[in-house]
Order: structure tokens, then C-alpha cells, then sequence
């Protein structure tokens, strides 16, 4: 069997490893230069190179993490359990938090209950949801993750405190404008499961080094022909019942097999091109996008109180220390990513102006950033980081068998279950895989 595969992220890379692995003659055709789509770096003129958007990924991510290690790449920080410093605005000295090494959901105990500014009973509260998750609730996707929460009698305090960090960084979504499935999902999976499952991870920077070399050296072990600089035109029916592929330059080529491993807007473009889309694909291509802005910030001195910081209720959301991650210095300086999910005005800001109101509120929080001077910074912004969960989406994500034979769907925007991450985009180009085989 030739089978294409059409887009080099995470989703393609997983999906032409997948079929060549079950004896396919796998072509993968990516428009750009390198490899690894959404997770990857810019040039920048004074750090060398930045990403485009910090990337983490928790333990529960187990698909992802059976790729890297095919790839052969490691993350910077790998915890055993769920670690991570929190600084409330109102009381400015950082809490050190770790899970403990005990059965879910136990492990929290140590986490909730040091968790800065937390209403009386938060213990309880958290109990409250671990209860209604393990009765299976389903049937969420219509209902905002705010309401949700509320309906299960959390306070105010305790989803502004703890949910929301959680849930807009996973969910990349304002809690009022996201599918409640979704939210109970990763309370599910990420923080209630077990304690190895809201482990960090954080990749090494920078994401295009980390991902594209490895990436194209497995797929060249598996025997999978990369054609970088590739665009594909249209995808439609060829003669019999194969997949005719169109590149840019108007070049036709037929394969039996085909996954559009790409965002849901392109794969419909393409198969419009190409005569015919399908229904399910129309509607997916309509859920809006959600972007994430980054700022990352390079100073003479260290200013972040943790590797991996969270500031509830400030815009800096969550902040990473991405000199101590590295176990590297730039040129002397400390590099600092803050990394803003479901980001509003920070879209269109002008960069000085962003660089400069990040940078105040750094200081403002953070004591030893008052005594720090500031080098350089630098804002990447994402506009079309992720599909928006808003509630009703998860009804409009399709599987991979919604094109039309012979072609799969994959991309972290499918029916994975998952939010748009990069485990979402590694189980969509198994499922992918999988359906084309089947
Ligand atoms: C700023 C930012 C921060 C993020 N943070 C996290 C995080 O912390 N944790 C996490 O798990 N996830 C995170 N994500 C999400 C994660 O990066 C994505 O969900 C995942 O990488 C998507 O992979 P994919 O393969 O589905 O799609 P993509 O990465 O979008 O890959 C699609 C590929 O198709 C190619 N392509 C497009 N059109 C064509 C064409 N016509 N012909 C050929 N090729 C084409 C593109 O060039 C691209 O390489 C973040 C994303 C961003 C942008």
C-alpha cells in the first residue's frame, strides 16, 4: 500500500510512523521546512532562538511520551509527581507544593492544603468534584466549565485560586467559554487519577531542535520519504479507488491511502479543492480559534522563585524559568517565559507596550525582579494555537473516519477526548493510523 501522509506536527510525524511500521510505503509531505508543526522556535536576534510557546506536557500523556521515546528525546524537567511554586499576588511569598506519594486522590492532600488564599473547607470542595468524577457524569459538553464547577458547590475563591490555572492553561479557554466535558476531563485525568499524573514535563528548549532533527531521523529508520517544501494543493478521489494528491506546483500523484494531518480548516480547504468535503469536516472547521501570546523576558540575574511558577488571578498566568530548566545561561543572561493562554488584548498589543506591562507586574510580584534589570524581550504570539473549546465543541470534533475512504483525519482538534495538546495530536495520528488499517 502508498500512503501520504500530509502535514509534519506531531499528528503526521505519529501517523507516517504508525503506517510504515505496518508495512506501508509511506511519502510525508510538509509545507515547510522542518518538522514538528506547532511546537517549534523562531530566530530571535539577541537569544539565538525562542519558541513560539512554551510547551508542557503531565505524565498522564502517555502516547506522547512513547513517541519521544522512539524519538529518542528527552524533556528538560521529568517529575515523579506533581511539583510546582505558587505565588499569590496578595501574599508575595512563594509556596513550594509537591504531591504526595500516596493513592489518588490522597496524593493532593499536601497541595490543596497549602495552596496560598484558599476559602475554609477547600479540602472538602476538591473532594466534592473527585466524587462526581468518579460517578462518570458525561453528557457536560453543553454546559460552561464555570457553571459546572459552581453546580458542584465550589466557592468563588476556590475556582479562581485553583481550577482556573489549571483548567485555562490545559484548556487554552476562559472557564465561562468552555465545554465543562472538557474541563472535567483534565481534572479527571491530569490532577484526580493518580499522583504520577499531574507530573510536569517541560521540553528543552528550543522546540524545533528538541523535535525536528529526531523526528526526521525515526522516520527515516522507519523508511518513510520526507518531502519538506512540499504544500498540497487539493486531496480528492483518483481513479479507482485512490487518493489523488495535488502540490502546489500542480503536480498530480495517486496514493491508496492518505491522513490530512492538519489543522481543521486547511484539511477542509483541501478536500474542497480536491471536489468534495464532507459535513463533519465543515463543522469542525468553524469552531474559532484560541491563541497564546508568550512573553519572554532576559535579565542580568534569576527572578522566578521556581522552575515552574503559578500565579493565580495576575495575567502572567503561569511562569517558567527557563535558565534553570535548561541548566543554561544565554550569553549571561536568565531567560524567563510567561506564557499566556486564552489570550485577549495581549493578541494585538503592541510589543514594547506588552514587553513593559509583563515586565511591571513581574516586578510587582516577584521581589528579587525589583533589584533585576531587564536585557531584552521578546513577545511570540500564536494566534491559531488551538481550536476553542467552547461548550458544544466537543459534539463538532470529528474522528478520523469522517473524510471519505481511504482518507483520514488526524490533528489535536479530532474526537481525541483531549484538549488540543500535543498528547491529542499523537493519539489523533494513532487513531488515524489505526482507522486506514482497519
Ligand atoms: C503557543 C503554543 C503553546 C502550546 N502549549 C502547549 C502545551 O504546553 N502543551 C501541549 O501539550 N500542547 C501545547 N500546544 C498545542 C500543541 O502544540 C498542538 O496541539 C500540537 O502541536 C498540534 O499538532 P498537530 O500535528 O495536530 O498540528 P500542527 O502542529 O498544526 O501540524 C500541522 C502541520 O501541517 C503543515 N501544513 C499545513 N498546511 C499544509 C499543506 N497545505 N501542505 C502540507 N503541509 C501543511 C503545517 O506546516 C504543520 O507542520 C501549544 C501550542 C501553541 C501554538
Amino acid at each position: 500500500m502508498r500512503a501520504v501522509v500530509v502535514g509534519g506536527g506531531l499528528a503526521g510525524i505519529t501517523a507516517a510512523l504508525d503506517l510504515a511500521g505496518s508495512g506501508c510505503q509511506v511519502a510525508l509531505l510538509e509545507r515547510s521546512g522542518q518538522l514538528g508543526g506547532l511546537c517549534r522556535s523562531v530566530p530571535d536576534p539577541v537569544a539565538g532562538r525562542v519558541d513560539t510557546g512554551q510547551h508542557v506536557y503531565l505524565g498522564c500523556c502517555t502516547e506522547l511520551e512513547a513517541l519521544l521515546d522512539r524519538l529518542g528525546v528527552e524533556p528538560a524537567l521529568r517529575q515523579d509527581r506533581l511539583e510546582l511554586t505558587v505565588v499569590d499576588p496578595g501574599h508575595p511569598r512563594p509556596r513550594r507544593l509537591s504531591a504526595a506519594p500516596l493513592p489518588a486522590p490522597f496524593h493532593l492532600l499536601p497541595v490543596v492544603s497549602r495552596w496560598p488564599n484558599l476559602p475554609r473547607g477547600a479540602l472538602l470542595h476538591v473532594a466534592q468534584v473527585a466524587s462526581a468524577l468518579r460517578e462518570g457524569p458525561g453528557g457536560l459538553d453543553a454546559l460552561p466549565a464555570l457553571g459546572w464547577l459552581r453546580g458542584l458547590g465550589q466557592p468563588e475563591r476556590l475556582i479562581s485560586q485553583l481550577w482556573e490555572p489549571f483548567l485555562v492553561a490545559a484548556c487554552n479557554a476562559p472557564l465561562d467559554r468552555c465545554s465543562a466535558e472538557l474541563a472535567a476531563f483534565v481534572v479527571r485525568e491530569g490532577l484526580l487519577s493518580s499522583s504520577r499524573a499531574g507530573a510536569l514535563r517541560v521540553p528543552g528548549t528550543d522546540l524545533t531542535r528538541w523535535l525536528d532533527l529526531p523526528a526526521r531521523r525515526a522516520l527515516e529508520r522507519a523508511g518513510v520519504e520526507l518531502r519538506l517544501d512540499s504544500r498540497v494543493a487539493s486531496v480528492g478521489s483518483g481513479p479507482g479507488s485512490r487518493v489523488r494528491v495535488t502540490r502546489g506546483a500542480g503536480e498530480d500523484e495517486t496514493f491508496d491511502l492518505a491522513v490530512l494531518a492538519l489543522p481543521a480548516r486547511p484539511a477542509h480547504r483541501l478536500l474542497l479543492a480536491g471536489g468534495r468535503s464532507t459535513p463533519a469536516l465543515e463543522a469542525a472547521a468553524g469552531i474559532p480559534d484560541s491563541p497564546i501570546v508568550n512573553v519572554h523576558l532576559f535579565t542580568d540575574r534569576p527572578f522566578l522563585p521556581g522552575a515552574v511558577t503559578l500565579i493565580p488571578r495576575s495575567p502572567l498566568q503561569w511562569a517558567f524559568d527557563r535558565s534553570r530548566l535548561d541548566d543554561q545561561l544565554r550569553d549571561g543572561s536568565w531567560h524567563a517565559a510567561i506564557s499566556i493562554s486564552a489570550a485577549g488584548e495581549e493578541v494585538r498589543a503592541p510589543e514594547a507596550r506588552l514587553s513593559a506591562e509583563i515586565w511591571q507586574l513581574c516586578q510587582a510580584s516577584f521581589p528579587p525582579a525589583a533589584r533585576a534589570r531587564l536585557i531584552h524581550s521578546r513577545v511570540t504570539r500564536e494566534a491559531h494555537a488551538t481550536f476553542w473549546p467552547h461548550p458544544g465543541s466537543a459534539a463538532l470534533r470529528p474522528g478520523p473516519g469522517d473524510a471519505f475512504p481511504g482518507v483520514a483525519l488526524a490533528g489535536s482538534w479530532t474526537r481525541t477526548g483531549w484538549p488540543a495538546t500535543m498528547e491529542s495530536a499523537v493519539r489523533s495520528g494513532r487513531a488515524a493510523a489505526a482507522h486506514l488499517l482497519a
